[in-house]
């Protein structure tokens, strides 16, 4: 038995048992996307400060409120509990009082996406799958990859013609069987699905499997039981297809309700001014399906978003705000970040530092604020984003003159 007591649909309410349904039949897989609910006064039972102090270092310290059978073990894995650093130089620089930033870049993988990738590895293990497969260029594949490799699981990969290369590199080093779908991304995705079916693997694809959100909610649940002695009043996070804030604020209230924490954050919802479909549903509480748009941060340019619903009732529910920052800001953001703390975030991750400069300008932050970042991947995710961003070498020769002049002096 886990603690899930029931599913709900974001956009109808109807209830669904645990197995029952992975998207609302009513509403259709576009919108009819699941929220999983649990019994939060049973997990208070056992999920205590004083029973946390004992537990592994990792997300599994959390199992109350994962979704997973009470007693499955999943492998072990060095995922999370990811350090949260203090970035006084960076706070300085955008002109707040108090920055921390949360480096999941130092997960396993390099990204955020370790959490929902070994939930769902561990998900189906519990189910007896023999193996798993997701339709991804970004970190959701490498981070599927990566799970299903510590855990001997098999695991298929469907990538669209132009992945590159870097990405590609850490698939196969991790060992999946990589099918490079000479088509697009939308082909490559269907032909995923339709290979769950037939083949019987496990579907990573977030959109249609409700139970990665739970691993999402990790990145919440810990930053909550860091920071309960010093609460942040804002967490900032990047907004691609939008689970990854909206699992973050459900792992923040959970947290609140088995009484581990008694803070609440806002939340600062980041997109790319290129592509910035779920920004615009907040402010209109409708998704235009037809949206072009593009960003260099290549893990958040997602024009079609699924969980755009979740994430702006996360956002509206904290009582916070979405900003969008241009590709320009990125770049910045980028170099500022490393430069100031000494964590290099791809751009996707510092996306959510260029948004707070974003809210600083707009008076939504002001000198006084406190905020904590998700920096959601690691910047050597994307060296060809970074080099964009970071300037050039002094080329010279190999003479004292050479290096006096490089530095003027
Ligand atoms: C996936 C991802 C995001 C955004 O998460 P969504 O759930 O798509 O909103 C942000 N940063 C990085 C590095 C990611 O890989
Ligand atoms: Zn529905």
């Amino acid at each position: 038995m886990s603690h899930i007591v029931e599913l709900i649909c974001v956009q109808c309410g109807r209830r669904f048992r645990e197995g029952e349904a992975d998207t609302c039949p009513t509403c259709g897989p576009d919108e009819g996307i699941l929220d999983v609910r649990f019994n939060l006064k049973s997990a208070a039972n056992t999920l205590t400060r004083a029973a946390l102090a004992t537990r592994d270092r990792s997300h599994w310290r959390y199992r109350e409120l994962l979704p997973l059978a009470e007693g499955f073990t999943p492998t072990p894995a060095a995922v999370g509990f990811t350090p949260v650093i203090e970035a006084p130089r960076l706070a300085q620089l955008l002109g707040i009082r108090r920055l921390r930033l949360k480096d999941d870049g130092r997960n396993p993988s390099g990204s955020f996406k370790d959490r929902p990738s070994s939930v769902g590895v561990a998900r189906a293990i519990q189910q007896g799958a023999k193996a798993i497969a997701c339709a991804s260029t970004g970190n959701a594949a490498s981070s599927c990859a990566c799970a299903a490799a510590s855990a001997g699981l098999p695991c298929y990969i469907f990538v669209a013609k132009f992945v590159p290369e870097g990405k590609l590199a850490q698939l196969l080093a991790y060992g999946a069987t990589v099918f490079r779908v000479q088509g697009t991304y939308a082909q490559a995705y269907d032909l995923c699905n339709q290979a769950c079916e037939k083949f019987g693997w496990y579907n990573r694809n977030a959109a249609i499997n409700p139970y990665l959100v739970e691993g999402k909610k990790t990145g919440g649940l810990e930053l909550a039981e860091q920071l309960a002695d010093a609460p942040p009043e804002w967490v900032s996070a990047s907004v691609g297809d939008g689970c990854s804030i909206a699992g973050m604020y459900k792992g923040i209230e959970e947290m609140r309700a088995v009484g581990v924490t008694s803070f609440s954050v806002k939340m600062l919802g980041v997109q790319a001014a290129g592509c910035d479909p779920v920004m615009k549903a907040f402010e209109t509480g409708k998704l235009d399906r037809s949206f072009a748009g593009n960003t260099y941060a290549d893990s958040i340019n997602v024009a079609v978003p699924r969980n755009w619903r979740k994430a702006v009732n996360a956002v509206g529910a904290s009582n916070g705000a979405f900003v969008a920052a241009s590709d320009e800001q990125i770049m910045k953001a980028v170099v500022e970040t490393g430069r100031s703390t000494g964590v290099f975030a791809e751009p996707a991750a510092a996306t959510a530092i260029a948004g707070i400069a974003v809210a600083r300008q707009k008076g939504i932050l002001n000198s006084q604020s406190d905020v904590v970042a998700m920096i959601t991947g690691n910047g050597l995710k994307d060296v060809a984003g970074a080099m964009k961003a970071v300037g050039k070498p002094h080329d010279v020769d190999p003479s004292m003159d050479a290096v006096a002049w490089a530095l003027k002096v």
